[in-house]
């Protein structure tokens, strides 16, 4: 299509025919629509002060992968039987640097998962600030039950794939949900073997003694937090004395209570995919640690071993709890409009996103219309990648940071992407509305790279 002066008067006629063309163009992948649909909402106004960003179909760009990889992955269980499970690699943009981002194993996963979430970390990537792409990748693989040898076999078949496609200056990925420590161990080691090269600065989340960041593990939950402080006193307002509840009890949420208790929040819940604990004396960090990092047990055993102001609540979301501040740190869609509603009559002030696209579209609009603070996951969950990038740094310079420097990095980024989503959303005449700020100022970054690089 030739873009005209009369095309671009009518800018959201652009917006819904992009919209169109994308959904026509990936069919039946509800959660990439989703992801889609939620930037477009907000760029009308960038477009129409840059026509050269439509001219060179910037936005039709961004929404088609550079290389997406699917891959089969076979792999034996203890009892010597095989299964096959399917890999997957989007890698988005390389607009700001290599391809970065996680990679999950979970049951769920598909293409259309796997695309959400590259498709998010292209412009979570742009507001760190750091010189990354975006890219997300994972498999329908679940390692729940599996034992330690299952998990290796499966992360060795997985790497003997990836491999090829990644590196120190091509992709860099990363843990996401189902891959931690343990796993990207495992991957690493593989990719050493393979390769026969200690290439430490070709996945991120490794282990301190072979190359790791301190502070990656905090990184996410501790950036969630820091976020929704940031939000708070930029109305005046603060954690300090504020009922917390946080849902997932996973790497970011762990971390995410953590950093919401040290700054003054009482964090009263938090939960797993099969219910809820309420701890009215507050969240026993040690005793959550315990059960879900050393013992990798499930959280209703919180509440039997807990103290007595602990009980579980099995098959309910953790959203019918009273707070002022929430964080929904576990899956996409967790948080629909209904719990939304609830939560605005409990008294909910604040919610930013730890998880990637926790709350429903609807959820986000209910939100917004209560004048509840609203940290989208792009700007409020950065905090784990902009700690890959940092850890990147140092594989660089083969140096080592000490747990204070980097923590204190990690809260300048935190505090410099807030500033800049709450600065880019009053300069485009929506001041406090955090969506349209990250998404608006996320794709800038993009854009202007991509523009300075050509058609490619
Ligand atoms: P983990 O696998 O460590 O933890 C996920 C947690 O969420 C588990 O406690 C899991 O419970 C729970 N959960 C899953 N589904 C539901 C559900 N429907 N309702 C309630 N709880 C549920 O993953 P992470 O903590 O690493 O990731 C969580 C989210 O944060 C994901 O969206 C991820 O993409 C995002 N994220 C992660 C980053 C990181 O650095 N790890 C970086 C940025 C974003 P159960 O054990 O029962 O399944």
């Amino acid at each position: 299509m030739v873009l005209d002066e009369e095309f671009y008067v009518n800018i959201t006629e652009h917006m819904q025919n992009l919209r169109e063309e994308i959904l026509r163009r990936n069919p039946a992948e509800p959660e990439f629509h989703q992801a889609v649909q939620e930037v477009l909402d907000s760029l009308a106004p960038v477009i129409a002060r840059h026509p050269a960003y439509a001219r060179a179909k910037l936005m039709e760009r961004i929404s088609e992968p550079e290389r997406q990889i699917i891959f089969r992955v076979p792999w034996v269980d203890d009892a010597g039987e095989v299964h096959v499970n399917r890999g997957f690699r989007v890698e988005f943009s390389s607009a700001l640097g290599p391809y970065k981002g996680g990679l999950r194993f979970h049951p769920s996963v598909n293409l259309s998962i796997v695309k959400f979430l590259g498709f998010e970390q292209v412009f979570k990537n742009a507001l760190t600030g750091l010189p990354i792409g975006g890219a997300k990748g994972g498999a329908d693989f679940d390692p729940k039950g599996r034992s330690d040898n299952e998990i290796m076999r499966f992360c060795q078949s997985f790497m003997t794939e990836l491999y090829r496609h990644i590196g120190e200056y091509t992709d860099v990925p990363a843990g996401d949900t189902g891959v931690g420590l343990r796993e990207i161990g495992y991957l690493f080691g593989q990719y050493k073997r393979i390769t026969n090269r200690y290439e430490t600065g070709a996945l991120t989340g490794k282990g301190l003694a072979w190359g790791g960041a301190r502070v990656r593990t905090e990184a996410t939950g501790y950036g969630a937090a820091y976020f929704v402080a940031e939000m708070l006193a930029a109305r005046g307002d603060g954690l300090e004395g504020r009922e917390v509840i946080v849902s997932g009890s996973g790497n970011v949420a762990i971390y995410a209570i953590q950093k919401a208790q040290a700054l003054g929040g009482r964090v009263v819940a938090c939960s797993d995919s099969g219910g809820y604990v309420f701890d009215r004396d507050g969240i026993d960090l040690n005793l959550l640690r315990t059960i879900k990092e050393v013992e990798r047990g499930r959280l209703s055993e919180y509440a039997e071993r807990g103290a007595s102001g602990a009980s579980y609540v099995a098959g309910r979301p953790v959203w019918e709890v009273p707070c002022q501040v929430a964080l929904p740190c576990a899956t996409q869609n967790e948080l629909d409009g209904d719990a939304a509603r609830r939560l605005v009559k409990l008294g909910v002030v604040a919610v930013a996103e730890g998880a990637n696209m926790p709350c429903t579209p609807e959820a986000v609009r209910v939100f917004r219309e209560a004048n509840v603070l609203f940290g989208p996951g792009k700007a409020a969950n950065a905090g784990g990648v902009a700690t890959s990038a940092l850890e990147m740094q140092q594989n660089a310079s083969r140096d080592s940071w000490t747990f204070e420097y980097t923590e204190e990095r990690l809260h300048r980024i935190m505090r410099d992407i807030h500033a800049t989503c709450f600065e880019t959303a009053a300069e485009y005449g929506r001041p406090g509305d955090y969506v349209l700020g990250a998404n608006i100022a996320g794709y800038s970054r993009v854009a202007e790279a991509m523009l300075a690089c050509g058609v490619i």
